[in-house]
């Protein structure tokens, strides 16, 4: 490992299906990490869930993790001190655009799978988000203290859903209640449990002495499947697997100490042509998330900045490319496991929350000389439309700034039709949904109701001028723009949408924008 602070950071992301055991998983990886110091396993369960939602008043009034956070630890190696970032995507079914984002902010990812289930519907969903943008994967096969799936159809699997190949780095040694420990290739020891809980107590047998059929097995599976391979990793074409129990903290070690060896330091960011690297001497970053500050009396947000390059000081004055106007970053925040702390200085790979009152939006561009221009970070098409019905008509005008506000936190897409007046909200999930309106209520005291759109789905449109003039006069009905004023077409079906687009084929109807 360099020396250079560039490279001692990690900022990394974990993908899984719910109840794969992310949670699980984050709170060892903070433990290992020495970021959480205490006796039992439940206390520890506690204070790491209280420390990610205490200041997201709805999560916890929800009682689930609606929103993404940050959370940094270090561990020293060889003399070197890591700084891990680790970005937490929503653990909700729910598939967000907010863990789209996030994935634009990180370098690599952990994917867990349960050892009984495999891949999963939304581990797959989210491993291809990563590699539209090859970010590098290690595979965590959770769970392997119960009874499982038999290795060599689990590694089949990932590499045949995924077409990736697949290089395990430890065999388990039996599974469920025949479960031994779990063997490190590399150093050819056994971690084993110990006692009737079976916990790991930091036990390594030099000589594992297993039973003969793992022994087997578990060089066919190093024989069997390539050798690990740095740049093939890099480029997101291999996974090394790692097995382990998150809940019973197997193979956690191992997990953390790969991602501070194989795991990418920070990586040049798209910016149009160009891909700004971490060397380059000015400060730069983008806004991938905007969070709602804790008090809802005051309309504070915290605009999440992934740091791209030069080395930041605090006070600073950087330009957003929103605004066009610089502003001094004075309170900086950094996210350590329990506390938010404000930053002095900060590094390629690192996380600031920037406070602000709604100058910094989702997808704007930071920087010194107010250059460069970061691009990639995506809106969905929404997958659910609903009209807003205000309770109360004296509260247009709330209700629009609401609307606005939420559009550009990302919590919610907002469309004006160009007939009629009521507006329409678009999301990628459910939950969103109730999000809005409980926040509706909460802070801009806005009561409104969600009633069927007669569209269902929606698409933003390019193209020429004349072709776009001419299909707006035809097609008014199915009109509405966009926060930014974009044209967008409300269909109603997403056949509506294929016989638009066959049309009109001077017109791009597309189910993305990059903001
Ligand atoms: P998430 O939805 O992915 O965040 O999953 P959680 O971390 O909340 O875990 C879901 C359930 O699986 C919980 O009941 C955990 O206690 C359990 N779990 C997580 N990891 C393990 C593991 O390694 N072994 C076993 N047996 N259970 C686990």
């Amino acid at each position: 490992m360099t020396s250079s602070s560039t490279n001692s950071r990690r900022t990394f992301a974990i993908i899984s299906h719910p109840d794969a055991g992310k949670t699980t998983l984050t709170e060892k990886l903070l433990l290992q990490g020495g970021a959480i110091h205490l006796a039992g396993e439940v206390k520890a369960r506690g204070q790491a869930r209280r420390a990610r939602s205490d200041w997201m008043k709805i999560e916890q009034q929800r009682g689930i993790s609606v929103t993404s956070s940050v959370m940094t630890f270090e561990k020293a190696y060889d003399g070197e001190t890591i700084t891990f970032n680790l970005l937490d995507t929503p653990g909700h079914e729910d598939f967000s655009e907010d863990t789209y984002r996030t994935l634009t902010a990180v370098d690599s990812a952990i994917m867990v799978i349960d050892a009984a289930k495999g891949i999963e519907p939304q581990t797959r969903k989210l491993f291809e988000v990563c590699r539209l943008r090859s970010v590098p994967i290690i595979t965590f096969v959770n769970k392997v203290d119960r009874e499982g799936r038999p290795v060599f159809e689990l590694l089949d699997e990932i590499a045949d859903m995924l077409a990736l190949d697949v290089s395990p780095q430890m065999y388990p040694v039996g599974m469920g209640g025949q479960f031994e420990g779990v063997l490190d290739y590399a150093t050819g020891t056994v971690a084993r449990p110990e006692g009737g809980s079976k916990e790991f107590l930091g036990k390594r047998d030099a000589d594992p002495a297993m039973p003969e059929q793992f022994a087997e097995e578990a060089e066919l599976a190093r024989m069997g499947y390539p050798e690990f391979d740095l740049e093939a990793y890099r480029n997101g074409d291999l996974t090394p697997v790692y097995f382990g129990s998150a809940l019973k903290n197997f193979g956690v070690e191992e997990l953390i100490d790969a991602i501070a060896r194989h795991a990418p330091p920070p990586r040049p960011q798209p910016a149009g042509e160009e891909q700004v690297s971490p060397t380059r001497d000015e400060v730069t970053g983008f806004i991938f998330k905007v969070q709602a500050n804790m008090d809802p009396n005051h309309r504070d947000r915290i605009a999440f900045m992934r740091q791209v390059s030069g080395t930041f000081k605090r006070g600073m004055k950087l330009t957003p490319s929103g605004l066009g106007k610089p502003i001094a970053v004075h309170s900086p925040i950094m996210f350590f496991a329990q506390d938010r702390e404000i930053a002095d200085t900060a590094e390629p790979g690192d996380i600031i929350g920037i406070p602000n009152h709604g100058t910094l939006r989702v997808g704007d561009t930071l920087s010194e000389k107010n250059e460069v221009r970061f691009t990639g970070l995506p809106d969905f098409a929404p997958e659910i439309l609903r009209r807003v019905q205000l309770v109360d008509p004296t509260k247009t005008k709330q209700l629009r700034k609401a609307l606005d506000d939420l559009s550009e936190e990302g919590v919610i897409q907002v469309f004006y039709p160009e007939i009629g007046g009521q507006w329409i909200v678009g999301v990628v999930g459910q939950l969103q949904l109730e999000v809005l309106v409980s926040r509706l209520a909460a802070e801009y005291k806005v009561d409104a109701k969600l009633e069927p759109a007669p569209f269902a789905t929606a698409r933003w449109l390019s193209g020429p001028e004349s072709a776009l003039d001419d299909f707006e006069r035809f097609n008014r009905a199915n009109l509405a723009k966009d926060r930014d004023g974009n044209l967008v077409f409300m269909a109603k079906s997403p056949w509506d949408v294929n016989y638009a687009q066959e049309k009109n084929t001077e017109l791009t109807f597309s189910a993305t924008r990059e903001r």
